[in-house]
């Protein structure tokens, strides 16, 4: 098997408006750039709940791992 080294990640930079990562090198954000104060509003709400939501999901993983483990562990003897 050959080893593919990947590429270099661009650098970033976290934006004074928005607090989410943006590329260093543009001026201008790529998240906020081009919204209104109520646009950039209602993206970071969005954003907020999608962050949420993520966590719902990893803690439902977690405890299905944990679940599944104990089966498995009964399951054994
Ligand atoms: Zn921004």
């Amino acid at each position: 098997m050959r080893y593919i080294p990947r590429p270099p990640q661009n650098p970033t930079r976290i934006c004074d408006r928005c607090n989410l990562q943006t590329p260093k090198d543009s001026t201008d954000c790529i998240h906020c750039s081009n919204l209104s104060d109520i646009g950039l509003h209602d993206m970071l709400q969005k954003h907020q709940e999608q962050l949420e939501a993520n966590k719902k999901l990893a803690h439902f993983f977690i405890i299905a791992a944990i679940i599944i483990s104990i089966l498995m562990y009964i399951t054994t003897f």
